[in-house]
């Protein structure tokens, strides 16, 4: 019986990882893309890490390569690891330079260990969610190529994550990268007058984190265009006020200096730094232009280990923008328009 609940684990586990199961001590990284274990039995595990395109999409024709390649160099076992990174887990030390060769035919980079860009994430976007502003796959194929060398060597500071969402929900979870590609929206949402017989108007107005949404009379409603912030919470909640955005005023935040781990400065919320930059398929040569001048700062500036906040948390926001040239704008600073000098000296978000 196959009981309930997930598959089993151990079903799943290459014997090299059964045999030591709670029994790993150290690691360490004798090249990029890869990390040797070592386990209080005397064994050593050997893992080769790849980059995945962008969202872990692939096809059956891709999965199937794959296979073939974990049945050659790893006992028929791969895991995706939580930033989509393809690992080949247990490969023998002999077997790691042919592997890397085969991945590079296939056309799989190996690296992102260490003090390097590790593999991009993003949400699914445009792919398949009506609350997209950006294509975040797009443009985490654009950054990876732009940083491949980045990806593929580990010269840099400290670990680098570069996320993209599409819109501000951040299921790609850009608020916890070093930097994130935010989507954002610059339009209210539609208020599609027919279809708001089909909403629960009391749940609309509740979901609104600003409380910009108004009853109106009877089965109505109104937005206050000055509190909205375009999140789209109300466009989950009610068809009648989907799709929210527009071609010209859809575009890209980038925000920085967040981390979930525990270490140096502790977790962090990433910031805004850059509030709008359009979307410019293919390239999306404003976005990757300003990513591009915060890593090549930060990896010129920083001390050893230092992530991307820790760097701007030690020299502050003014040298931020000096040393990155980006422009700075007063829409960083929260409540620029009503309680600016207060907020702009004082506030938790944003130090200057
Ligand atoms: S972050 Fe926004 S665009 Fe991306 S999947 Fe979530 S809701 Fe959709
Ligand atoms: S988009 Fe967000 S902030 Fe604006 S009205 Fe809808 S729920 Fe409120």
């Amino acid at each position: 019986m196959p009981g309930i609940g997930i598959p089993s684990l151990a079903d799943n586990l290459p014997p090299l990882l059964k045999r030591n199961y709670g029994k790993w001590i150290s690691h360490e990284h004798p090249r990029p893309g890869v990390i040797k274990h070592d386990s209080e039995t005397g064994e050593v595990c050997f893992t080769v890490r790849a980059g995945m395109p962008p969202n872990a999409r692939v096809s059956t024709q891709t999965l199937r390569k794959i296979c073939d390649v974990a049945d050659e160099y790893s006992e028929g076992f791969f895991r995706v690891t939580q930033r989509n990174s393809l690992e080949f887990v247990g490969v023998p030390e002999r077997k790691i330079e042919g592997l890397i060769a085969r991945l590079a035919l296939m056309g799989f980079p190996v690296g992102g260990t260490n003090r390097s860009l590790h593999n991009t994430v993003c949400c699914t976007g445009y792919m398949h969610c009506h609350l997209a502003a950006t294509d975040p796959a797009a443009i985490m194929k654009a950054v990876s190529e732009m940083l491949l060398k980045e990806f593929e060597n580990d010269y840099l500071p400290a670990k680098l994550k570069i996320s993209g969402s599409g819109c501000l929900n951040n299921c790609g979870e850009g608020s916890t990268a070093d930097i994130g590609i935010v989507g954002v929206h610059r339009d209210l949402p539609p208020i599609h007058v027919g279809k708001l017989k089909g909403c629960e108007l009391p749940l609309v107005i509740s979901v609104c984190p600003v409380g910009a949404i108004k009853p109106k009379g009877p089965g109505m409603v109104e937005i206050d265009g000055k509190r909205c912030i375009h999140c789209p919470a109300c466009s989950v909640a009610c068809a009648a006020m989907a799709p929210i955005g527009s071609a010209d005023g859809d575009g890209v935040a980038i925000v920085v200096g967040g981390k979930a781990g525990n270490t140096g400065d502790g977790p962090a919320i990433a910031k805004v730094a850059v509030p709008y930059l359009p979307n410019n398929p293919p390239y999306w040569s404003e976005v990757t232009g300003a990513i591009r001048k915060i890593v090549y700062a930060w990896h010129a500036n920083a001390r050893k280990d230092e992530r991307v906040g820790e760097w701007i948390n030690r020299i502050g926001w003014a040298k931020f923008y000096e040393r990155t040239g980006l422009p700075v704008s007063t829409k960083v600073i929260d409540e620029f328009d009503s309680r600016a000098i207060e907020y702009a000296k004082s506030n938790v978000r944003f130090k200057w």
